[in-house]
């Protein structure tokens, strides 16, 4: 089989990397935010067709460093969605953030099966996303490891007889923290996660739960659920990764150590499945497993994504940009952490978005509510 794989720099893009190797398949191209150090290494190895850097800036850099090989440079947006369309078996979309959403469009347009990381795709713009795969007859597979467990729980069951799906959560790195406590944390606490090794952007959704919020989301459009057929659970071991109950009552869990080649590897063989070099779960050796309800008091950007999958996609979108927004202004040290919750929540009552969901409402809802976060930054 041969892939296209966006964001292949980032944490999932590395280990989506580590599945190829594994199972010899075929890199069509290769596409990044800016590392084009990076992707020239990656280029070297893997010799695709095509390979595209999303700024601009770095064009004529990637372009004389590639200046040897048989390789098509391409770059910006337009760049990406080129290669998202490029006639492929697969477009892995692990692109952080909403940039992702024009190249997850243009594969679902020309055809393309799509592999699905990039969660603010689902998030900002769900409910497009869905008809036109719908439309197209193009399958989405889920990477996110609720999400690919959730898949996992359905797959050989019939889709329209679930009762519920519960969506399991870390807890962040804050879990157990009190309103008081989260004012005064810093990034590099921000920035640890106990069970799951991320990228900067959804390790500090993580902390601040809007990782779930998103997911909830996402969930909600990926498996056609209401708001109120999902319950979020915490669970600090991250072993169940999500489950899903049925009409009899029946719940059936997708479990293993963390470890995300097992979603990415499925996602790109499924229904088959591979050895993924994933250790080995004990349950013996793991001992007790704990479940419990997630403090929505101070951990406020759940609700507040619990609202906006209520109120419709462009609620979603104004929730998604906020925040996309708020966490870029946190990580370059323009906000405090407990900030970003309120900015969202305050964004979501603030921002009117707008009753018809096309890509331009979309952009337009969400350039809305980055523009409302920035007005409130010092
Ligand atoms: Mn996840």
């Amino acid at each position: 089989m041969n892939i296209v794989l966006l964001g292949s720099s980032g944490s999932i893009g590395l280990q989506t990397l580590d599945v190829v190797r594994r199972h010899k398949i075929k890199i069509e191209g290769l596409a990044v935010r800016s590392d084009v150090k990076m992707l020239e290494y990656q280029a070297r190895e893997f010799k695709p067709r095509f390979v595209c850097v999303y700024d601009e800036s770095c064009y004529m850099d990637l372009k004389t460093r590639l200046a040897d090989m048989r390789v098509e440079v391409l770059c910006g947006k337009a760049g990406l969605c080129k290669l998202a369309s490029v006639d492929c078996d697969m477009v892995v979309n692990a692109v952080v953030g909403m940039a992702g959403l024009e190249p997850t469009i243009a594969a679902i347009e020309s055809g393309n099966k799509l592999a699905l990381a990039n969660k603010e795709t689902l998030a900002a713009g769900g409910e497009l996303v869905m008809k036109r795969a719908e439309e197209k007859n193009v399958k989405i597979v889920p990477i996110d490891s609720e999400h690919s467990a959730i898949f996992q729980c359905l797959s050989g069951n019939n889709k329209n007889s679930f009762t519920k799906i519960i969506l399991t959560a870390s807890g962040g790195a804050f879990y157990g923290y009190s309103k008081d406590m989260l004012k005064t944390v810093t990034k590099e606490q921000a920035l640890h996660n106990p069970n799951w090794n991320m990228g900067g952007k959804v390790t500090v959704d993580s902390a601040t739960l809007m990782n779930k919020g998103l997911e909830f989301i996402e969930a909600m459009r990926l498996f056609g659920a209401k708001p109120e057929q999902i319950e979020v659970v915490v669970h600090r071991q991250s072993i169940v990764h999500s489950a899903v109950e049925f009409a009899d009552g029946s719940i059936i869990a997708q479990m293993g150590v963390p470890d995300m080649r097992v979603p990415i590897g499925y996602a790109l063989t499924e229904p088959l499945r591979f050895e993924s070099g994933a250790k080995r779960l004990s349950l013996t050796e793991t001992g007790n497993l704990t479940f419990e309800e997630p403090d929505e008091e101070t951990f406020i950007c759940l609700p507040a994504a619990k609202k906006a999958a209520v109120a419709g996609n462009n609620a979603c979108a104004v929730l998604n940009a906020a925040n996309e927004a708020a966490v870029a202004a946190f990580l370059e040290d323009k906000l405090e952490f407990y900030r970003i919750s309120e900015l969202v929540n305050d964004a979501l009552e603030n921002v009117s978005a707008n009753k018809s969901v096309s890509l331009q409402t979309i952009f337009e809802d969400s350039a809305a509510a980055i523009e409302y976060v920035k007005g409130k930054l010092k």
